[in-house]
């Protein structure tokens, strides 16, 4: 049986040896000084991961400011209700389209060029292959 004190003073002694800067900062636990910054990553209720705080959409009704789930699953979770819901999906898309239309017009021309860039590079493929 060793006495308790035999161990605590084994205890200080290796702590003593292994810290020769005492940067510890006197703090009491309870004194909760706001002087950190926020902690800048959050774990995902969704995928589970620890990301950084800019992997969560802004949501100012939640008390960090983020959502629970990170950018990713909020659109793998959004394509799966799309796809669940295609009907409500689509009037959804039609009462957002109608609401933005200058969003709605630039997107449509986008979606064109797009679709005009795939095509030119489908063309030029084929041309090369022959
Ligand atoms: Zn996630």
């Amino acid at each position: 049986m060793s006495d308790p004190d035999d161990i605590f003073a084994e205890l200080r002694v290796q702590l003593e040896a292994g810290d020769n800067d005492h940067n510890y900062p006197e703090r009491d636990s309870d004194d909760h000084e706001v002087e950190a910054a926020p902690p800048a990553t959050k774990r995902c209720c969704g995928c589970k991961q620890v990301l950084p705080l800019d992997a969560f959409a802004r949501h100012a009704n939640r008390p960090d400011g983020r959502c629970t789930t990170c950018l990713e699953c909020n659109r793998e979770q959004s394509r799966a209700w799309r796809r669940k819901n295609p009907e409500r999906a689509a009037a959804h898309w039609r009462a957002w389209l109608a609401a933005n239309p200058e969003r709605a017009r630039e997107l449509a021309r986008l979606r064109k060029r797009r679709e005009r860039q795939r095509r030119k590079r489908l063309a030029e493929s084929s041309a090369g292959a022959e």
